[in-house]
């Protein structure tokens, strides 16, 4: 179940998040701590007002909450409050049972029993989430993962605890993330989002329309295959707005989600219990990969870096789809022979498969970058030549594509231009590998000059669609809808 948490100051801010949410939630929590004060004397009609069940919750400053009054006169507002038709109450774990607690049983109210940790992860979170699945209650457990081995061990949890049937498990902040979106996974039945448009209710938690909508974590079971990205930062993915969208287009039964990871070691053990089919990779860990992959393709060997790992048999297989998602919109251009000279600016990562994949066809290659020593290493794997970048002037009017690889003029930075001196003659084919903004000032100022352009996001699709096909061994469905604004 999906609970949306109303963080509204005023009621009618709440059910106006309710109204926009009720398409893709089963229950709302009602955090009267976040309410004004003149609002608590009506706070206790609010269910009557809505068609699905409601959790009073009333949180302390030190459980990551808003309310700040001394203990006895809270929860004499929690009780004050609870005489509405809620059907859960939320009490913390280190709060005294108290007749409070008899009288909500006795009016069918559920009591979830929570403990917050908004800094670390306590040791003994299995004898604490069984002590106070004890007590007879739903035990809630939100704490903040530091490492990645945090995140395993609450996934962990459905086995350590699985005679605990209804409980709560979550990870808060980024790295918690994968635990709220395949919350099933942790065994716990229900998990909490947001309103897109208002402030969110606890660190990491994503909208109600992205969990629904784009990662249907509702519907995760059993036989759900689990795919995923691994990167260190990773939030700002795209990858999930291709793959979700395509796994149900063909009826996959499969979720794509983020893992920010710290270790690639740990995250093979979690792929290793969890049977995680595949997984993308980003920046810091596409080399850091390598060591874990039984088998990997040629393109992988030369470029040196993976960016796609699939599960074969019984191991994992490297791939680099960048190197064919760079040379899928340029290839008819490849093929008839219109490009015979390239410069290429940068010499990071992307720039690895670009050189090669350009190597590869044959087409001569010039590297300017701001440090030499790199754009010397990679000319000398390619037989290419190199440059400083200060230098690219020299080479305008010299060639048939440029390839703008660097991060400069990315968002935020989207007034910077890699090289602002260098002049296009118009006749040039210039890709910009960029594609946050879409349209960068670099390739702003080729298409003013004439160029046809080539927008970085065709490359991150074209890539996206062959790990695709790696992962489902299909292709990837015409007609689907990618929104990359989500
Ligand atoms: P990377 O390995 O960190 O390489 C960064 C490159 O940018 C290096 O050549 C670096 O030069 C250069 N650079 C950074 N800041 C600079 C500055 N202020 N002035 C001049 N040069 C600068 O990163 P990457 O993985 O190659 O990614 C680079 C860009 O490509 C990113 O924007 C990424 O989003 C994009 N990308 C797009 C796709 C796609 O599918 N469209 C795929 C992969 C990457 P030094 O060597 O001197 O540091």
């Amino acid at each position: 179940m999906l609970c949306l948490t109303l963080t509204g100051a005023t009621l009618e801010e709440d059910f106006a998040q309710y109204e926009r949410n009720k398409a893709w939630i089963k229950l709302v929590e009602l955090r009267i701590d976040l309410l004004d004060p003149a609002e608590l004397e009506k706070a206790s009609a609010f269910p009557d007002r809505l068609d699905l069940p409601v959790i009073l919750t009333c949180r302390r400053i030190s459980d990551g909450g808003r309310c700040d009054l001394p203990e006895r006169q809270r929860l004499g507002l929690l009780k004050h409050v609870a005489s509405g038709n809620f059907s859960y109450v939320d009490i913390e774990d280190d709060v005294k049972k108290s007749e409070f607690e008899n009288d909500l049983h006795a009016r069918g109210i559920k009591i979830i029993r929570s403990f917050h940790d908004c800094e670390g992860m306590p040791a003994d979170i299995y004898s604490r989430l069984s002590r106070m699945a004890a007590k007879g209650d739903i035990p809630k457990i939100a704490v903040t993962p530091k490492t990645f081995m945090d995140v395993i061990a609450l996934f962990r949890i459905e086995q350590e605890l699985a005679d605990v049937p209804e409980k709560i498990v979550i990870g808060m902040g980024e790295m918690g993330v994968p635990t709220r979106i395949l919350y099933k996974r942790t065994g716990s039945f229900m998990t909490f989002c947001s309103d897109s448009l208002s402030s969110s209710g606890a660190p990491g938690h994503l909208t109600a329309r992205t969990m629904s909508e784009l990662y249907r974590a509702d519907q995760v079971d059993k036989q759900t295959h689990i795919y995923g990205i691994i990167g260190n930062p990773v939030m700002h993915t795209s990858s999930p707005m291709i793959h979700n969208p395509g796994f149900h287009a063909i009826r996959f039964n499969a979720i794509y989600v983020p893992f920010l990871v710290d270790s690639v070691r740990s995250f093979f053990k979690l792929a290793e219990s969890m049977c995680i089919y595949g997984f993308s990779v980003t920046i810091p860990h596409k080399q850091d990969v390598l060591p874990y992959l039984g088998r990997i393709t040629r393109e992988v060997k030369q470029i040196g870096s993976c960016n796609t790992v699939v599960r074969i048999q019984n191991m994992w297989k490297g791939i680099n789809t960048d190197y064919y998602g760079f040379l899928a919109p340029i290839q008819r251009d490849v093929e008839q022979g219109m490009i015979h000279t390239a410069l290429v600016i940068g010499a990071g990562g992307a720039a690895r498969a670009v050189v090669w994949a350009l190597h590869n066809h044959n087409i001569k290659v010039i590297i300017v970058n701001r440090s030499i020593e790199k754009a010397k290493a990679l000319a000398d794997e390619t037989m290419g030549s190199y440059d400083v970048l200060s230098n690219v002037g020299l080479y305008q009017g010299q060639v048939d594509l440029v390839v703008q690889t660097t991060s400069v003029g990315m968002e935020p930075d989207v007034d910077s231009d890699p090289a602002p001196g260098f002049q296009f003659t118009g006749h040039e084919i210039v890709y910009d590998l960029v594609y946050k903004p879409h349209e960068t000032k670099f390739l702003g100022r080729a298409k003013a000059a004439g160029c046809r352009v080539q927008y970085g996001i065709d490359m991150l699709l074209q890539q996206g669609k062959l790990q695709f096909e790696a992962f489902t061994g299909y292709h990837y469905p015409p007609k689907v809808y990618i929104d990359l604004s989500n």
